[in-house]
C-alpha cells in the first residue's frame, strides 16, 4: 500500500486530470480508516466500500463530516439492514429482490436511499448486474419502491479486452443512461454514470462517465491474501 506522500500526490494528480469533468470516488477496500481519513483531508469527498463487514468495522473511525460513503460491492439482501443508515448511495443494485429489501429497510427508518443500477455491460456469465437489454424495464420496475431514488447507472466492465472494446463498453453504458434520461426529463436525480477505475478512468470520462471509482491508483496495489473480491 502507498504511503501518505504517494497518496496525496496521486489524489492531486487525479483531481487535476479529471478537471471537474467527473467526481472522484476513492475505492477503499482493504484501506485502513487512518489512510481513508488522510485521503479525505486531501480532497476526497466520496469513498466506496465493497464489503458490509469491513464497512462496519471502519465506520466509526471514518471522517463522515467531510466525505460520504457509497456501497459499491455485491450486496446480499440480508445485509441491507446493517448499512442502510450508513451510506449515502448504494451503487450496486442488481436485482428486484435487493431493491425490495432496500425499500423495506429505508421505509422502516423513514429515509430515502439513492441508488444506481448496476449493468453487466459485457453480459458476462456469473457476474453481478442487470443485462444491458433489460436495464430500462428494470428501472421502470423501481417505480414501485417510493423510498428508492434511482440516480443513474454503474458498471464494472469486462477486464480483458482491447482499448477499442473498452471504449465501446463505456459508450454502451452512457447510452443506456441517456436513453433512460430521455424518458425521465423531469427527474433531476437521474444524473450519474459511475464507471472507470484505476487503469481506464480517463477513457471512461471521455466516453460519458461522471463518477470514477479509483482504488489502486490512489492507495497502491492491494494484497487480498487470496482471490480478489471485485469480481
Ligand atoms: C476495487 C473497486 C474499484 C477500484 O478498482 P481499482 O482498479 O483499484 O481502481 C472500483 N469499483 C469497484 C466496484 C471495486 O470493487
Amino acid at each position: 500500500m502507498n504511503g501518505k506522500e504517494q497518496i496525496a500526490a496521486a489524489i492531486e494528480r487525479i483531481l487535476s486530470e479529471l478537471d471537474g469533468r467527473a467526481e472522484l470516488l476513492a475505492a477503499t477496500k482493504t484501506v485502513p480508516a487512518e489512510l481513508i481519513n488522510f485521503a479525505i483531508s486531501k480532497g476526497v469527498r466520496l469513498i466506496g466500500e465493497n464489503r458490509v463487514q469491513e464497512l462496519l468495522e471502519k465506520y466509526d473511525a471514518i471522517d463522515k463530516k467531510n466525505a460520504q460513503i457509497h456501497f459499491i460491492g455485491h450486496l446480499q439482501t440480508n445485509k441491507v439492514k446493517y448499512i442502510i443508515d450508513k451510506v449515502s448511495m448504494i451503487e450496486s443494485v442488481d436485482s428486484i429482490a435487493l431493491a425490495r429489501e432496500i425499500e423495506k429497510q429505508a421505509a422502516k427508518r423513514d429515509l430515502s436511499m439513492r441508488i444506481l443500477v448496476e449493468i453487466n455491460v459485457g453480459n458476462e456469465p456469473g457476474k453481478s448486474g442487470i443485462a444491458p437489454e433489460e436495464t430500462e424495464s428494470f428501472v421502470d420496475a423501481l417505480a414501485a419502491f417510493p423510498h428508492l431514488i434511482p440516480c443513474g447507472v454503474m458498471a464494472v466492465p469486462p477486464k480483458n479486452c482491447t482499448e477499442e472494446e473498452k471504449k465501446k463498453n463505456f459508450q454502451k453504458i452512457s447510452q443506456k443512461f441517456l436513453d433512460i434520461r430521455a424518458k425521465k426529463e423531469d427527474n433531476k436525480e437521474w444524473s450519474i454514470v459511475s464507471v472507470g477505475m484505476s487503469g481506464d478512468y480517463l477513457s471512461a470520462v471521455e466516453n460519458g462517465s461522471n463518477l470514477v471509482r479509483i482504488g489502486s491508483a490512489v492507495f497502491g496495489e492491494r494484497n487480498y491474501g487470496g482471490e480478489n473480491n471485485t469480481k
